[in-house]
């Protein structure tokens, strides 16, 4: 990488399927990965295209059973654009005599450059330039450029340019066996010369997904219309056209491509307003230069500065932050302010996943809350709209309130597949993990942190507070009385470890009293009580009124809220789960010797017939997730309410335990371990950032990147630099700054959004500088590490530490 650019300067057909994800460009609505466009789906090559919010389900016979999966569907393939010279084969990377190769994706400008030089069998050098964008402007539209310069040879070129729906979900090898074919064809038409159409429709959920392209030539710089020959075939539709060059001529092609669906608002039908859209849409120059202003807007938003004593340190952090920030955007860009969309998991960058919205979204919202918290709102609506989905859920599990999905897609049915497959043994594998409740949780802390950072009431009084009431609700519910310890407790769940989903040799899954999972309910609870305070009086009456709340359910909340049981081992030790102290202790040493990567000791130990149930061993952070999620104090004020001793010294021996047991075999797992060890001012913080840094641009899960980016550790790195390395809190109405800069690290400058503010903070360990711009706000109150301080629009402050 350098400077504000990802860049490859060889190319490496194995590294093929990494490149394509972190090369993919997108605007929230669409994107596209960074694939070749003369490549179809091949061993190397996977041009996806994902729509967000575009699923569709399909039934599969596996192992015995039927199963039903929801996927995010490959949508056709808009950059197919190859040539040929004089009848010779079509340009293809994988096939010609590279001379040179140069592939760079602008971070700065969120375009997609790639200049090849080659030589043919004939001994002709050719050069060619390409530039792609997916329009942050425009969201419908999509542009590729191509040049191509006749080095030292004349004669004719034939060009391609493609729609091509003949796609298929299959990204991810393991999900192969399932049925992947999720589209039929619709229609495929000429419109003109230069323009194309194709339309497609998801089998099962019926959306339409209607594309145009334009492809325009010039000859040096000028316009020239070649004739057309068309080919169709089903699903499929070309247009080729030759033309001559001259030796050391430029033929330039811009292919432009917009794209609909019949989800979208505001249109009549999708495949008259692609078709309107792509007569419309300007050169390939003009699109670019409107692309690259509003990314610069985004960027004075988002962008942070790092100062480091080492230099190249300093660099490299930057410039895969603001990777991490670019892709992040076009996932979720101010476009998905006006869709119904959730944040996947994976990006719309791959298939990993099937596209689905898990509770990495606690990792992904904090970055918009203080940057564009107009986006957080947008996805905290895609739960809102779904409550009544997860009602039923609780209905249907025997509970009250509403119970939201491990895995949401579509409509907010559970989507977590029911088997999966273990690709080191083959073997299909009951899944368990819709079993992790603590997604409930996730939500309502997304909603109650949306609330804290922008005091937005009216998005709280008409779609939080029904949600926190409600999974408070399904928290009292699902907790039940242990007569023998006169505790609440909660049984049979998944915690965030994925590692554990039974007790040894237990015929059902499901583990008791998580200690997270306990202790996220009774903060729920505690909140769903405090909204009595914070919501106006007439709107929590008729809210009471509408759910049918008595005081007497107040008061059982109350009461969970107090008597909720917290398992402890060895003193201090909070247990991941009652019984956690009776596994085994694990062989790390042995398993590191036998096994080159340890990261997925599920997979591992299931292959040799084993299970990770019967060790200490997590896959991710758990316990530890109450630190990352928490200050101590606000865990003191918890513990102290549950009447449970607490002493902030309990932290540093927690970590300590739970490190040793833990494989981070999620991405998100680093991300938590770094924030918990820089917050208790412990050396391992920094550098274990920087191994998180890495998940994704040096793909360490060894193959997981090219199926997609890891959306929550990408979020989570820059939310260790935003809030954990300044010690940003927001609660109790107030910003808190309580910066524990890494050693190293000698400052940290940042533009962040609190409550209609907008601030620029400068931090190093002994001083924080705050500036606010000017506006008609009210003052608001900060906390520099214990003292309260006002601060007014316009305001400079500076304060020692
Ligand atoms: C992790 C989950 C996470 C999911 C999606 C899994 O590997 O264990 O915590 O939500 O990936 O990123």
């Amino acid at each position: 990488m350098s400077g504000w650019k990802l860049v490859y300067e060889s190319f490496e057909p194995a590294q093929e399927g990494i490149r394509e994800a972190l090369c993919t460009v997108g605007n929230g609505y669409f994107a596209t990965r960074g694939a070749a466009p003369e490549s179809a789906a091949s061993n190397f090559h996977y041009p996806g295209t994902y729509i967000a919010g575009c699923y569709n389900r399909l039934r599969t016979e596996i192992a015995g059973e039927t199963v039903e999966n929801e996927s995010l569907v490959n949508a056709p393939n808009w950059l197919p654009l190859t040539f040929r010279i004089e009848d010779g084969d079509w340009f293809d990377i994988d096939s010609v005599d590279i001379l040179s190769y140069y592939q760079e994706l602008d971070l700065k400008q969120a375009i997609l450059k790639r200049t090849i030089r080659f030589r043919d069998p004939e001994g002709r050098h050719t050069r060619i330039e390409q530039r792609r964008l997916i329009s942050i402007e425009y969201r419908h539209l999509a542009a590729l450029e191509t040049t191509i310069h006749a080095e030292d040879w004349s004669g004719t070129i034939e060009v391609c340019s493609a729609l091509d729906g003949c796609v298929e979900n299959g990204g991810v090898a393991r999900y192969q066996d399932l049925n992947n074919h999720h589209l039929s064809f619709l229609a495929a038409e000429t419109l003109s010369d230069t323009t194309m159409a194709l339309e497609m429709e998801t089998h099962q959920s019926h959306i339409r997904i209607a594309q145009a392209a334009t492809t325009r030539f010039w000859l040096g710089d000028n316009p020239i219309e070649p004739a057309l020959k068309t080919e169709q075939a089903e699903c499929y539709i070309a247009h080729r056209y030759a033309v001559e060059v001259d030796s050391q001529q430029t033929l330039q092609i811009e292919k432009t491509v917009s794209l609909y669906t019949s989800r979208d608002r505001a249109i009549s039908e999708a495949g008259l307003e692609a078709r309107k859209a792509v007569a419309e849409a300007p050169r390939f120059a003009a699109l670019a230069a409107r692309h690259i202003l509003l990314w610069k807007q985004l960027w004075r938003r988002f962008d942070l500065d790092i100062e480091h004593d080492d230099p190249a340190e300093e660099k490299h952090t930057e410039r895969i932050l603001r990777l991490h920030i670019l892709h992040l955007i076009q996932t979720t860009s101010p476009h998905i302010m006006d869709l119904d969309v959730g944040v996947p998991a994976r990006g719309l960058h791959g298939e990993a996943y099937r596209g689905h919205i898990f509770w990495d979204e606690l990792f992904v919202f904090p970055l918009f809350n203080l940057r564009m918290p107009e986006i957080t709102r947008a996805l905290l609506r895609y739960r809102y709209r779904r409550l009544n989905e997860a009602r039923r859920a609780a209905r249907d599990a025997g509970h009250r309130g509403a119970m939201y999905p491990w895995q949401s897609g579509s409509n907010g049915r559970e989507e977590s597949q029911r088997l999966h497959l273990n690709p080191q043994s083959g073997n299909w594998i009951p899944d368990n993990s819709h079993l992790q409740r603590h997604i409930n949780a996730a939500v309502a802390y997304n909603v109650w942190q949306y609330y804290q950072v922008t005091r937005d009431l009216e998005f709280l009084s008409f779609y939080g507070a029904e949600m926190i009431l409600e999974i408070a609700r399904f928290w009292a519910s699902i907790a039940t009385y242990n007569n023998a310890l006169e505790r609440y407790e909660i049984l049979r769940v998944m915690g965030p470890d994925e590692y554990h989903d039974a007790y040894p040799d237990a015929e059902q899954p499901g583990l008791n009293n998580n200690a997270y999972t306990n202790l996220m309910a009774v903060w729920v609870i505690l909140r769903a009580l405090e909204l009595r305070d914070v919501l106006p009086s007439q709107r929590f009456i008729e809210l009471c009124r509408q759910l049918e709340l008595s005081p007497e359910e107040f008061s059982h909340w109350e009461e969970v809220s107090r008597r909720m049981h917290i398992p402890f081992h060895d003193d201090d030790i909070i247990s991941q789960f009652e019984g956690y102290e009776k596994l085994e202790e694990f062989d790390w040493e042995g398993y590191r010797e036998k096994y080159d990567d340890i990261q997925r000791l599920d997979r591992i130990l299931e292959a040799e017939g084993d299970s990770p149930n019967r060790y200490k061993v997590s896959k991710q952070a758990d316990v530890l997730m109450l630190f990352y999620l928490f200050s101590s104090e606000e865990l003191g004020e918890l513990f102290a309410h549950l009447d449970y001793p607490f002493e902030p010294e309990i932290i540093p021996r927690n970590i300590d335990y739970y490190i040793q047991r833990t494989s981070h075999g999620s991405t998100l797992s680093r991300v938590v371990h770094s924030w918990v060890l820089a917050r208790s001012n412990r050396p391992g913080g920094w550098p274990l950032f920087l191994e998180a840094l890495k998940s994704d641009v040096s793909d360490i899960q060894g193959g997981t990147t090219a199926e997609g980016i890891h959306t929550g550790a990408m979020a989570g790195t820059v939310d260790l630099i935003q809030r954990c390395f300044t010690g940003i809190e927001t609660r109790g109405d107030r910003l808190w700054l309580n910066p524990c800069l890494p050693e190293g690290l000698q400052s940290l400058t940042l533009n962040i959004r609190y409550r209609q503010h907008v601030l620029k903070l400068y931090v190093t360990p002994v001083c924080i500088r705050i500036s606010t711009e000017p506006s008609s706000e009210h003052p608001i109150k900060i906390g520099i590490r214990t003292k309260i301080h006002r601060l007014n629009p316009g305001d400079v402050r500076e304060f020692q530490l």
